[in-house]
């Protein structure tokens, strides 16, 4: 139902052997919305993203997802109850095609059930329809990001982690796609967590942000707040 946290986490630590990258992160995503998790280079994003997935543990602190305790879950798991993420560099197989990049995204799933989900998440990226048969190594770097989100689509998300999906994308595919995303929500009624370095463009899809320094929230308000808030603007938005 609406207002029910989908991902609710409380003093969450986490690092990489002695190194503490995240000290009590506090981050609250209710369903179908769009939040956005703001930061510098090393303020402890994708250790955020890493730690959500599974693919990282939980030092200390609580996680939870539709309400059940989620820590330490392996990543394997966290994929099956809907938790999808889709990493920074998107990490498509560059030899083989769009089409067969798309299976692979439904690989917990009957081939026939896959193939028909393909058909729906093509209507949403229609330059990746154009190129179904390409190697996806030919694709723009914004095209791979589109064939990155639609494989995190295929694997039927409740909730999808976007590691910042502007990354190496030229301004007009990037436009496109931070539509396309909000686009997705209002109609599958998706829940987004989004991490990005361009302020400007999560703030303009997100309807909440946190903003986050040396592993620690130092900022959380409505994403209009955080777009017209000084400090952001002259941290993350270039004044
Ligand atoms: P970026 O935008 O550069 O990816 P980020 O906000 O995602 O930055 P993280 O990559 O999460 O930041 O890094 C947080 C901290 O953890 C940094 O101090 C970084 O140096 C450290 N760190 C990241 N990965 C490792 C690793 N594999 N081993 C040790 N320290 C790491």
């Amino acid at each position: 139902g609406a207002g029910r946290p989908l991902l609710q986490v409380e003093r969450l630590a986490a690092g990489y052997g002695k190194i503490r990258a995240l000290h009590g992160i506090g981050l609250t995503v209710h369903e179908a919305r769009i939040v956005c998790v703001l930061g510098a280079n090393g303020a402890g994003k994708t250790t955020l993203m890493r730690v959500l997935s599974g693919l990282l543990p939980v030092m200390d602190g609580t996680v939870q997802f539709d309400g059940q305790a989620i820590a330490n879950v392996p990543a394997e798991t966290l994929v099956r109850r809907g938790i999808v993420h889709v990493p920074q560099g998107r990490m498509v197989f560059a030899q083989l095609s769009v089409r067969e990049n798309l299976m692979l995204g439904g690989y917990t799933r009957p081939a026939g059930e896959v193939r028909d989900h393909i058909t729906h998440v093509l209507d949403y990226f229609p330059r990746l329809k154009e190129r179904i048969g390409s190697r996806a190594g030919t694709l723009s770097g914004g095209e791979q990001q589109m064939l990155a989100i639609a494989r995190g689509l295929l694997a039927r998300p409740r909730l999808l982690m976007l590691d910042e999906p502007s990354m190496g994308v030229a301004p007009i595919l990037k436009d496109a796609i931070f539509s396309t995303l909000r686009d997705i929500r209002d109609r599958e009624r998706l829940t987004l967590l989004v991490v990005e370095q361009d302020a400007d463009i999560a703030l303009d899809i997100s309807d909440e942000g946190y903003v986050i320094e040396t592993g620690r929230v130092v900022m959380q308000a409505s994403a209009a707040e955080l777009a017209g808030n000084e400090d952001v603007r002259r941290a993350y938005l270039g004044g």
